[in-house]
Parts: structure tokens; C-alpha cells; sequence
């Protein structure tokens, strides 16, 4: 799908995973991108629009929603102007599209000012936590072969995705087929009550080093009595849809999970960065499965997290951007103006 409204131009693309990759909603190899450029003064700003069926879209709706949204933006320096008419015509909903927008227009800024987006932000140049990879839910001897691999390639930190029947024996064997990683869990919202209590000392027993998402997105006060319970950090994930979620999530969550397509863009995922600050949370930066325009874009901000999990792009066997330095896990800030990554 290609399409124009204004300055505004979109295509979109199926990205696709090397491995068919798992969680425990789902298992995909085929993830369709909206790749979205603005032009103004004879400068483009780029943008990524990655969908997520649990925040309602699907590119499908990526593709209706963009030309309404698209007229937002017509000045790429008036970031609170594009807010406000991408809210007045969509009030809820639609982060992935109203994220490529930001996007747009806070690269197209940084290129106009000849610097990296992180420095039109005001950012400080902090050295980037290194970045967990992922281990997708599967039969578990394949998911030892993924934990083998990732080390063997130099990952030092794993995240492995959890929502069975068999999560006690998956981390149990993860931890003996990899017992000099970090560990990082991620539930998906899948656990109950019960089985999130039984987790606790399985979790804690193999030195993992944080849960994500436990239970199920609105259960809140069975997030605040888990933590109680639990000596390992809990991040809300699916908790967080939107920056005003940030400040009850506090009173349940250690941390929270940032990711700029659900959040709607880089400034929004700065504004909730600042605002979790302000309530004690800890800062994970995450992502969808995106390309490496949209793990640029988080990976300008990173440097303010305690955690990234930035290997969305790592994934994929046709990523059509380049230009991100990765040493293993370990990514390098972008250099360059603007996200600081070329089309290939
Ligand atoms: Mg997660």
C-alpha cells in the first residue's frame, strides 16, 4: 500500500522475521510497516508505523486512519501543534500512526538543524544499557537452541517470553543452558493470580532479573499484592497504553516498559519517561517487531533507561534500513543527523 495526503507520504512493507517468532498471544513470521516520510523545504523527515493488534490496529486500520491523520501535520517545528490536531481528530487510539507522524516531524526538525534528533531533544550523550535479546515461545528444546545461540553470538542479556503451561520447567532449563546470561521474563499478560505467586520463587530461584507484564493489562490491584510478594522488579507492559497511565501504574509496577508505537511517538515516550521518573519507576525502553528506522527512534532516548530491549530490527531478515551499530546486544547511539539511518 502506498498512499499521499499534503507533504505526507506513506508505503508499506511486510517485514519478516527470521524465525517465526512467539509469544504468548500469538505466533507470526509476517509484520506489515508503514513506513511514512514528510517533506518541507526541500527536507524529509522518516517515521515507522508498527501496529499491534492488543492497541487495536492492524494495518489495515494504519491504512485508514493515516490520511486523516497526516493533515495534522503542517509544520514540522510545531510538535504541540501535531499533537493537538492528531488528538482533536483521533482522541483515542491509533498510537502507531500518530508515532510515525512524531516521528516525521522531529527528524525532519533535527535535519533542518544539522544535528542528531537525540540533541534536538536536549538529550545528555549517555552511554545506551545494553539490550536484551529475545527468546520466543516455542517447543522448549528450540528454545534452548535460541538462548545457546544468543549467547554464543555475545548476547549477555535474554528475554524470554513465558505465558504456558511450562514456564517453571522453561526457565529452569534456560537457566542451566545459559548460566552465565542475565535473564529478563516476559508473561504477556498471560499469568493468573496463582500461577503468577507460584512463579515468584521459580523466577527468584534463577537469579532472573525482572518480570514483565505478569498478569492481565487491567489487573492492577493483583500487580500491587504480586509485588508485595515479590523479590523480583515487576515492568508493566500491557498496562501502559497511553502517558496518563504512567502515574497509577506506580502503586502496582517496580518499572515500566516505554515503546514509542504504543506510546505515539518518541515525544510522547518522553513525556512518560519523565513522568515515571517523577513517580520512583524504573525505565525500560522496548519496541515492537520494527525495523531499524523505528529502533533509531527509541534508541535517541535510551540512554536515559535502566534497561533496553531494543532487538525488534535484530529479528528480522529483510530490515530495509541500516546504519545502527549493534556489537552483539550492545548498541551504539546513531550518528548521523536526524534518527542517524539510511533506506537500503
Ligand atoms: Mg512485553
Amino acid at each position: 500500500m502506498t498512499g499521499k495526503e499534503g507533504d505526507v507520504a506513506w508505503e508499506t512493507l511486510d517485514l519478516r522475521t527470521a524465525q517465526p517468532f512467539g509469544i504468548a498471544r500469538w505466533t507470526h513470521s509476517s509484520y506489515p510497516r508503514t513506513f511514512v516520510t514528510y517533506a518541507q523545504d526541500g527536507l524529509t523527515g522518516r517515521g515507522e508505523a508498527a501496529p499491534n493488534a492488543f492497541y487495536g490496529e492492524t494495518g489495515g486500520t494504519v491504512g485508514a486512519v493515516l490520511p486523516l491523520l497526516a493533515e495534522a501535520l503542517t509544520d514540522g517545528w510545531d510538535w504541540d501543534g501535531l499533537h493537538e490536531r492528531m488528538t482533536a481528530r483521533m482522541p483515542q487510539g491509533h498510537p502507531s500512526v500518530k508515532c510515525a507522524l512524531e516521528m516525521t516531524a522531529v527528524e525532519w526538525a533535527a535535519r533542518a538543524a544539522g544535528v542528531p534528533a537525540w540533541r534536538l531533544l536536549g538529550l545528555s550523550p549517555l552511554p545506551l544499557p545494553e539490550s536484551s535479546y529475545t527468546v520466543s515461545l516455542g517447543p522448549l528444546e528450540e528454545m534452548r537452541r535460541q538462548a545457546r545461540e544468543a549467547v554464543s553470538r555475545g548476547h549477555g542479556v535474554l528475554k524470554v517470553k513465558l505465558g504456558t503451561g511450562q514456564d517453571r520447567q522453561i526457565v529452569e532449563a534456560l537457566r542451566e543452558e545459559v548460566p552465565g546470561a542475565a535473564l529478563r521474563v516476559d508473561a504477556n499478560a498471560a499469568w493468573t493470580r496463582p500461577q503468577a505467586k507460584r512463579m515468584l520463587d521459580v523466577l527468584a530461584a534463577a537469579d532472573v532479573e525482572l518480570v514483565e507484564q505478569p498478569l492481565a493489562a487491567g489487573d492492577l490491584e493483583g500487580h500491587a499484592e504480586l509485588r508485595r510478594l515479590s523479590r523480583v522488579p515487576l515492568v508493566a507492559d500491557e498496562s501502559l497504553h497511553h502517558v496518563s497511565d504512567v502515574p497509577r501504574l506506580a502503586a502496582a509496577f517496580d518499572a515500566v516498559n516505554l515503546k514509542l508505537a504504543k506510546l505515539g511517538g518518541p515525544l510522547q515516550a518522553l513525556c512518560a519517561l519523565r513522568l515515571a521518573r517523577a513517580h520512583g519507576l524504573g525505565v525500560m525502553l522496548g519496541c515492537m517487531i520494527e525495523s531499524s528506522l523505528g529502533i533509531a527512534a527509541a534508541a535517541h532516548l535510551a540512554g536515559l533507561a535502566d534497561w533496553a530491549d531494543l532487538d525488534g530490527a535484530l529479528l528480522l531478515a529483510n530490515d530495509p534500513f541500516g546504519g545502527l551499530e549493534w556489537a552483539a546486544g550492545q548498541l551504539e547511539r546513531p550518528r548521523g543527523v536526524g534518527w542517524g539511518v539510511e533506506r537500503r
